[in-house]
């Protein structure tokens, strides 16, 4: 396994990390709990030592699962987190006593007295993160003062210039976010003032929420000189950037953990611009996509454009209209009908990096029934 040291924390730990959201689905619901075990204790065996979990995953039995497993190696070996949020504690006013008890549970779950990351869970814009740090922040501080979580990190599907100001805000040791080959451009700058700042980086979702596996025809060039398959190649592409610490791999089954495995053998570590870099000499077959680049910011309408060209983008992979409000109803924070706000003025497509018909697209989404909020 391929180690790499988390932020300035001394800690060190594995390229690949164990996601504990995919286990077997059946065997939750029949309750084949230390069935589900397996899985983090093979990982642990291969020499996955970050396993990444949350209240409310596989019908809220993820973490005792992970704890059935966790009691059974030796503690100070496997890093594991949890996280927290007013959606998680049922308010936008937690006390003391609500946060406590919530953090409590998953010690109990988790069968541990320590939490090594503890998140501050999914901050989907600035302000839902400036309210969660007025209300929650300082019993995160007073929990890590009594030992009980180790680390105050935060999870987040910001862009990259809000992840930057969340970073310089000095509070955080590390953070979880959404990257992969798709996305990417969004959030580099993000991962890179992480990094600049000494704090660790762990990725989810490095397969594009499956889109990447769904179009391996697109994604071939990421398998490109290696013998990996396109998951495998899609894992490695997060895993080889230097600014990253952990890409987390959902797994369900052992061969899955094989796979995450395979993908980080013999790793090159490489800055994120010269991975986009080489990445974008390809000359991929994806001329059609936004790649996050924000050069179209600005608009006079404030629609945030790079987040509704990524909802496209959904379309273009798949060739289903519905996915693009899937995309808006279960990833942005964003209210799709925003686009029939845009005037046509053009200077978003003047600036586009990719020349792409942003206005066409625009009426397009305006005009999508919204099917999959039915
Ligand atoms: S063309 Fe539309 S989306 Fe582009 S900047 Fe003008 S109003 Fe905004
Ligand atoms: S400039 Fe073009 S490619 Fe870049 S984010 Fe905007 S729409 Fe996407």
């Amino acid at each position: 396994m391929y180690y790499k040291s988390y932020g300035n924390t001394g800690i060190k730990v594995s390229a690949v990390g164990l996601g504990t959201m995919r286990y077997d689905a059946e065997d939750i619901r029949a309750g084949r709990l230390e069935k589900c075990a397996e899985i983090p204790l093979y990982a642990f065996e291969k020499g996955i030592n970050y396993w990444d979990t949350a209240p409310n995953y596989c019908e809220d039995k993820s973490e005792i699962v992970t704890g059935m497993a966790l009691s059974q190696v030796k503690r100070s070996q496997v890093y594991v987190t949890s996280k927290t949020n007013f959606s998680t504690l049922g308010t936008e006013k937690p006390d003391r006593d609500l946060f406590r008890r919530r953090l409590e549970m998953s010690l109990q779950r988790l069968k541990t007295d320590y939490i090594d990351f503890y998140h501050m869970w999914c901050m989907l814009n600035l302000d839902s993160w400036e309210k969660h740090m007025e209300a929650l922040y300082r019993f995160f501080e007073e929990a890590k003062a009594e030992g009980l979580i180790r680390n105050i990190v935060f999870s987040s599907h910001m862009q990259g210039n809000d992840i930057e100001t969340v970073v310089e805000s000095g509070r955080f040791r590390g953070m979880l976010i959404g990257y992969n080959a798709l996305n990417y451009r969004f959030r580099q700058s993000g991962i890179e003032k992480a990094y600049e700042n000494g704090m660790g980086v762990v990725v989810m979702n490095p397969l594009g929420g499956g889109l990447i596996p769904q179009n391996p025809k697109a994604f071939s060039y990421l398998t490109e000189g290696t013998e990996l398959t396109v998951p495998q190649a899609a894992l490695r592409f997060v895993a080889s950037h230097r600014e990253i610490t952990v890409a987390l791999a959902g797994c369900t089954t052992k061969a899955h953990v094989d796979d995450a495995v395979k993908a980080v053998e013999n790793l090159e570590e490489r800055p994120a611009k010269e991975v986009a870099r080489r990445f974008e000499e390809k000359g991929i077959a994806l001329n059609d996509l936004c790649t996050g680049c924000g050069y179209c910011k600005g608009c006079p309408k404030d629609i945030e454009i790079p987040k509704f060209m990524d909802a496209y983008n959904q379309k273009i992979l798949t060739g289903k209209d519905e996915e693009i409000n899937r995309r808006f109803q279960f990833h942005w924070d964003v209210d799709k009908r925003q686009a029939a706000e845009c005037v046509a003025c053009g200077k978003c497509e003047k600036q586009c990096t990719q020349h792409l018909p942003i206005i066409e697209r625009m009426r397009e989404i305006a005009n999508l029934p919204d099917e999959t909020e039915a």
